[in-house]
Parts: C-alpha cells; structure tokens; sequence
C-alpha cells in the first residue's frame, strides 16, 4: 500500500490520456495540465498501471481532455489490471456509439459533464450544439449498464445555477448520480461561483436522508427521488486531508496534486524499466493543498 507523507494512502489512479478535445468549456481546468508534451503511448500507460496497481490501487478513472478522442481507447482499457473499478470521464458527445463495447472490455461506470439542459446554454458553455448526442450517450450508458452513471454539473451563478431542479428531473428514476460541482478558482470566472455552504443547506432541508462519505467528507443527499453529491474543492482542507488519488498527466508523467505543476514526475524516461521509484518519488512529493489551520 501506498501512504504519503501526511498518512493519505493512495487508492485511486486518474489517468488523463490526452489533451484533445472536441469540446471548449468556458471554465475548464484542463485536468490542471498547464503545457502538455507529447501524448502518453499505450505502453507506458499500461506500465504505470500495472506498478500501481502492484502497490495497492484500487480504482482507476481515465481521463482527459476527452478521452473518447483516442480511437486506442478499447484497447488501453482491455490492457489494465483487474482493478476494483474502472471508470471514465467523458463529456459524452461520442458516448452513444461506443458504450456497449466499454462495458465489454472492463469500464464498470461512467461520470457524463452535463452542465445543462437548455441546448442554448449547453452551446454558450461548450462551445458546441451537441446536447442531443451527451443525452444519448448516457441513455446508451444506462442500457449497457456503465451504472451508475454520475452526471457531473459544475456550476456557474447565473448561467446554470437556476437548473439544479431540472437535473434533477433529468436523473430521477434512472440509475444516476447528480453530482453538484463547485467552479475552481478561475481568474476571469471568479464572479460565477455559487455560494457552496448556502446550497449544501438548502439540500439538507430539503433531504429526506443524508450520507457522508469518508472521501473527502462528501456528503450524498437523497431527495425528491434522486441521489445529489456535492464536490467541493475550494479552500477545503477536508478535500486534502482525506485525498486517496494521484494522476499521470496527458504527457506521461506523475502529478501529486491536481492544483499544482511545479512537482510533476516524468516517467517518460523508463523505456521499459520498474517505475517503483518514480512513483514512490511522486508519492513522497505529496502534501495537502488546503491545510487545516490550527
Ligand atoms: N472531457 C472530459 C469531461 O468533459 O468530463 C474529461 C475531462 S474534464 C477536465 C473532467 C471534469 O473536470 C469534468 O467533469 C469537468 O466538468 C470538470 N472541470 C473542468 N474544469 C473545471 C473547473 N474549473 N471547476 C470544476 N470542475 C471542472
């Protein structure tokens, strides 16, 4: 088992496997990658999961960009340890074609980004007129049983923030998760994050029952007929505390910690060679963005 410095064991992998997209959303983090290289071949992929896989990690989420844009896709996942759970994040725009054969090679779920239902504010914030294909893509989720599909809403005051209800409408009776996610920091965009602390309280009053999970403390509301968790990052040390997860960037190499780049491990040295002192040389670079204060 991996344990970092501050005692957070490492159980959770999240592989961004390109920087492409087809989509430009207005607020997006790139997965934190400032200036990515040359994208990660198969080999090394595999290499990388196989090591931590060794070493105790349960679950791997594959990422981007969009990783749906790697026609390899298929085959990178049929290439993995058996972990305890693979996912996939995915804006869904080419999800509908190629649910079915995700299943069959291993994906257990996938997380859709859905921001909207209005397919005007789905196009002012993405950039593209593509709503129709993200909801066949996850209606082909459910009946492949890529479940339960976790439908991610990262939200905008006033852009988005009035819509909660129709997500919710949207993901009622189907074997989903709404997840409500808090808009990190971002320059320009600083003016559309929403009040997370008077949100969570409206949900409370509203739940007919509360969970809170270890991870992070997030907490999963069950109301109305449907299944809410909120993610917030910002200024939470509970979200640092508590972080199981490492990523590998688009370009291969190993990053600590999702809010910064200025500790990054590259791997694409090893042409073949035991990647264990790399990855315990990243683990070790691990501390909390957020602390608590004493
Ligand atoms: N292209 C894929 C997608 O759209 O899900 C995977 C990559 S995307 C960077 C992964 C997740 O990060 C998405 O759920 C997206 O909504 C979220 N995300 C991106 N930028 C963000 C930001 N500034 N604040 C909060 N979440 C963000």
């Amino acid at each position: 088992m991996l344990i970092d410095p501050y005692n957070r064991p490492i159980t959770n992998l999240r592989i961004a496997i390109t920087k492409r997209c087809n989509l430009n959303c207005i607020y997006c983090h790139r997965e934190g990658e400032d200036k990515p290289g040359k994208e990660i071949d198969p080999t090394l992929i595999h290499q990388l999961a196989h090591a931590f896989h060794e070493k105790g990690v349960r679950k791997v989420k594959i990422t981007g960009g969009e990783p749906l844009m790697r026609t390899d896709l298929p085959e990178i996942i049929n290439e993995l340890p058996e972990f305890e759970e693979i996912s996939i994040t995915t804006n869904g725009t080419m999800l509908a074609d190629i649910a079915y054969e995700l299943k069959e090679v291993g994906v257990n779920r996938v997380n859709v980004s859905l921001d909207t239902m209005d397919p005007d504010k789905y196009r002012y914030i993405t950039g593209k007129n593509v709503l129709d294909s993200v909801i066949d893509g996850i209606e082909e989720s459910l009946n492949a049983g890529l479940t339960p599909v976790k439908v991610n809403m990262v939200l905008l005051k006033g852009i988005n923030d009035d819509e909660i209800d129709a997500m919710m409408e949207f993901v009622r009776g189907k074997n989903a998760i709404l997840q409500l996610i808090e808009l990190l920091d971002f320059g320009d965009l600083e003016n559309r994050r929403m009040d997370m602390v008077a949100l969570e309280e409206s949900l409370a009053r509203r739940a007919d029952r509360i969970e809170e999970r270890y991870m992070h403390r997030r907490k999963k509301y069950y109301l109305d007929g449907c299944v809410i968790e909120v993610v917030r990052p910002m200024d939470n040390s509970h979200f640092c505390k508590y972080c199981n997860r490492i990523r590998i960037t688009s370009d291969g190499k190993i990053k600590p910690c999702l809010m910064r780049n200025d500790n990054l491990v590259d791997t694409t040295c090893l042409k073949g060679s035991d990647p264990s002192e790399l990855i315990m040389e990243a683990v070790n670079k691990r501390e909390p963005f957020f602390k608590e204060v004493k």
